[in-house]
């Protein structure tokens, strides 16, 4: 804290003494170039902390200054004319003065691209219009350079024919080592400390959290500034490595910005689901006074189904559906099969999904069986899809798909499957899916399954 203020106060100090600036009404000619000196620095339209931010600079960029007021330095970006705080300037020496050099014409060459994803634009300035994006070492054609506000912009044409500028601190001479037979990797965020990797304005996809937290710091106790949804974008500034994990400067798309863990963002847009918008009911089998099987170490069938069952409700509303159970608890009466089917009827279900544990007097029995009944619809493809993707997940014996008249399956006139998911009655198996690891590979395998059945 007491350091802080020494800082700022030593920057307040700089300011008045070293600073000279043109007064207001003067030729921009005795614009003097300063030093960012915060971690992001709003410029804003007018001088005052409540006018509208039209850009930020990042820590260490040079910009030009042009006039001061109150506190408030005029500065010129990308052709513009905005106001940032004096406090979070720093002079800059006047060797550093010179104005910007024209652009420099040098032979065409071949450049590579060393951010994760590099914005080619119109004009030079992060503030231009972005024409194009060339992926981490891919290769352009570099011709020619321009300094703009102490930054250097390249004029550059992509493999696909686009001419445009791209900024030159992720352009590369040295071709990057990597057998040109293969094809190019995808954009992976790579675990190095080096800040920043990209430039703005990349955009990134919320992926593997339902919703995932912007925090004030790059660190989990920070404060949460806000969170944003599972497929949602948010614009990547900068990666800071914090204690082994990767961190990303970011911007939602509400305009705040923050700090968000790496390992829930992508540059790969999320997959649209195909359950996004469908009615699905959950049947977790018997429940309250009817316990369904139970093994030899005492689990009860009643409890793993429900278990199961809210695993496979969290993937489905994740993934935008909508998800009605036939029952939540484990100690509410006992609901008929009757009932079951009419929930399916009353909601218009688009599928009916019952979920048990099977048992058998054998105790060597296992693996996974799916049953539908041929009454009503494609109940036969929906119940292939669910078993193929659930042996997937589960690495389980396929017992494959059969037919049988269970009345929530037989009665119901909605696509409806019942999946014996293991044997309870195998010891082996009983502690397999009794765990939570076990029900989220089946919850997944039914999930992708009934994706695959709505494609
Ligand atoms: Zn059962």
């Amino acid at each position: 804290m007491i350091k802080k203020i020494t800082t700022i106060l030593a920057a307040t100090a700089l300011t008045a003494s070293l600073f000279i600036f043109s007064v207001p009404g003067t030729q921009a000619s005795a614009s003097t170039q300063a030093k960012v000196n915060a971690s992001i620095l709003n410029i804003r339209e007018k001088p005052g902390t409540t006018s509208k931010v039209l850009g930020t600079f990042k820590k260490g960029q040079v910009i030009t200054a042009i006039q001061q007021q109150n506190g408030w330095t005029r500065v010129s970006f990308s052709g513009k004319n905005g106001w940032v705080s004096s406090k979070y300037l720093l002079p800059v020496k006047a060797a550093a003065k010179t104005p910007a050099k024209p652009a420099t014409v040098t032979k065409p060459a071949t450049y590579y691209v060393t951010a994760i994803a590099l914005n080619i634009r119109k004009a030079p300035g992060t503030s231009s219009t972005v024409l194009t994006t060339v992926k981490k070492g891919e290769a352009v054609t570099f011709y020619e350079k321009k300094v703009i506000s102490g930054k250097s912009w390249g004029r550059v044409k992509t493999a696909s024919g686009k001419m445009g500028w791209a900024s030159l601190s992720y352009l590369t001479s040295k071709a990057p080592a990597k057998p040109a037979s293969k094809p190019a990797p995808k954009p992976k965020p790579e675990p190095e400390p080096s800040t920043p990797t990209a430039e703005p304005d990349v955009k990134y996809y919320v992926t593997g959290a339902s919703a995932l937290n912007i925090r004030k710091e790059p660190s989990t106790s920070s404060s949460v500034v806000t969170a944003v949804k599972k497929g949602e974008a948010v614009t990547f500034f900068e990666k800071k490595v914090v204690s082994g994990k990767s961190w990303a400067r970011v911007k939602t798309a509400s305009g705040k910005t923050g700090w968000a863990s790496m390992s829930y963002l992508s540059t790969k847009r999320p997959p649209a689901y195909s359950v996004s918008g469908k009615t699905i009911v959950i049947d977790p089998g018997h429940g309250g006074s009817d316990p369904g099987a139970i093994g030899k170490g005492k689990t009860q069938e009643k409890t793993i189904n429900l278990q199961t069952a809210n695993e496979l409700k969290l993937l489905l509303q994740n993934a935008g559906a909508k998800v009605i159970m036939t029952r939540t608890s484990n100690t509410s009466r006992k609901l008929e099969l009757s009932e079951r089917v009419a929930i399916s009827h009353k909601y218009k279900a688009d599928v009916f999904i019952s979920i048990h544990y099977n048992s058998a007097s054998d105790d060597g029995a296992t693996g996974i069986d799916t049953f539908y009944d041929k009454t009503y619809g494609n109940e036969a493809e929906l119940a292939k899809s669910i078993q193929t993707e659930l042996i997937k997940q589960t690495g389980m014996r396929d017992r494959g798909v059969k037919t049988a008249g269970f009345y929530v399956v037989k009665y119901n006139k909605v696509p409806s499957v019942l999946v014996e998911l293991g044997f309870i009655s195998n010891p082996n198996e009983e502690k397999l899916i009794a765990t939570k690891a076990y029900q989220q590979k089946a919850a997944r395998g039914i999930f992708n399954g009934l994706n695959k059945y709505f494609d």
